[in-house]
């Protein structure tokens, strides 16, 4: 595992649940979602009934489930948690919103990943509050319509683009969430740190920030193996000497690359002159699959603007040849 894996792990889950923010006032960063949001909450909170349906979407660790938590906690409900894995037969999802209370939220986290027969009962339910039970099989089998309570639905996806147009059409409000600044990344460390009893300076918050990739998640990671050296190496005070030293023993270089993103434009820029190479040809050269460096690697360095992609194959930009301390050969073609 990558320490600058956005997705989350077991020890990421161990800290999480005390570190979510519990308001959309505490939650710092996202501020069109936020004040999208505080709007379509407080509107229901008018009205007394629960808000429209509403769809998170976003890469991973940038806060869709405390988003959600937060939503059930600013309508003072509960919050029902499962996800598109979990159900895979329409009968999972009927038995989740057989018991509902009113007004209950229903967090689906990664939501394209359900069941289509599941699919297909959600969009019921979330229009017309109903789902038809289907007793019995073949000519025989009969629907049995139950009438929920009115409920809200809070999807989480990382795949937008994959949802099926009826169940996208059903959420009256999506919130993109998008990379955080190096700026919203320090505000939640600091709180972080202090919630964890870490004493930090604020050198030493921007220091682990700048090299977060705009991912809360990874940047709490990096929090505590700069909290690990600051204990073992330095007098506990997570300052910058501590993150710099930290990070590097790490591999997290001052702009957030690990060692195989650096592998990746090291290859393209020392043996293939900068590219363009074939993805086949550059995983082969860094000793990985190609859907590792497609899938793992590729996003952050395509979106930093370090690798571009042409029809040709992947090419390094000026940014990798500069990042790497190299001097591209005049003949470059990104
Ligand atoms: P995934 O889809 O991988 O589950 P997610 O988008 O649901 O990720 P969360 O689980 O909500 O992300 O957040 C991951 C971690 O980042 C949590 O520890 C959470 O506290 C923290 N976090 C995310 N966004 C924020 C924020 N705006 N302020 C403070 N902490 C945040």
């Amino acid at each position: 595992a990558r320490i600058v894996d956005p997705g989350g792990d077991t020890e990421d889950r161990r800290f999480e649940a005390a570190l979510r923010p519990r308001k959309l006032a505490d939650f710092p960063g996202q501020p069109r979602v936020r004040d999208q949001l505080s709007l379509v909450l407080e509107a229901a909170k008018r009205r007394a009934a629960p808000p429209d349906h509403v769809l998170l979407s976003g890469p991973p660790g940038l806060g869709k489930t405390s988003l959600a938590m937060i939503i059930a906690a600013e309508l003072e409900q509960p919050i029902r948690i499962t996800s598109g894995p979990a159900i895979q037969h329409a009968g999972d999802l009927a038995a989740v919103l057989s018991s509902l209370a009113e007004g209950e939220v229903l967090f689906l986290d990664e939501i394209h990943r359900m069941a289509r027969p599941a699919e297909e009962m959600l969009y019921l339910a979330m229009e017309d509050f109903r789902v038809d039970i289907i007793v019995g099989k073949g000519p025989g089998a009969t629907a049995i319509p139950l009438e929920l309570p009115p409920f809200t639905v809070v999807g989480a996806t990382t795949r937008a683009g994959l949802l099926p147009a009826p169940l996208r059409d059903r959420f009256g409000f999506t919130g993109h969430l998008d990379f955080y600044t190096p700026e919203d990344l320090a505000q939640i460390l600091t709180r972080n740190a202090t919630l964890l009893g870490i004493d930090a300076t604020e050198q030493g918050i921007e220091e682990i920030a700048g090299r977060s990739r705009g991912t809360p998640r990874i940047a709490n990671r990096l929090l505590r193996r700069v909290r690990d050296y600051a204990q073992v190496h330095g007098s506990g005070i997570l300052d910058q000497g501590a993150a710099r030293a930290a990070l590097s023993l790490f591999d997290v270089d001052d702009r957030g690359l690990d060692r195989l993103d650096r592998a990746v434009l090291e290859a393209l820029c020392r043996r293939f002159g900068g590219g363009p190479v074939g993805l086949s040809t550059l995983a082969v050269a860094v000793g990985e699959e190609s859907d590792t460096v497609e899938t793992v690697a590729e996003p952050y360095l395509v979106r930093e603007g370090y690798l571009v992609r042409t029809p040709r194959g992947r090419a390094a930009s000026p940014l990798a040849w500069q990042h790497l301390g190299l001097t591209p050969p005049v003949n470059a073609v990104a």
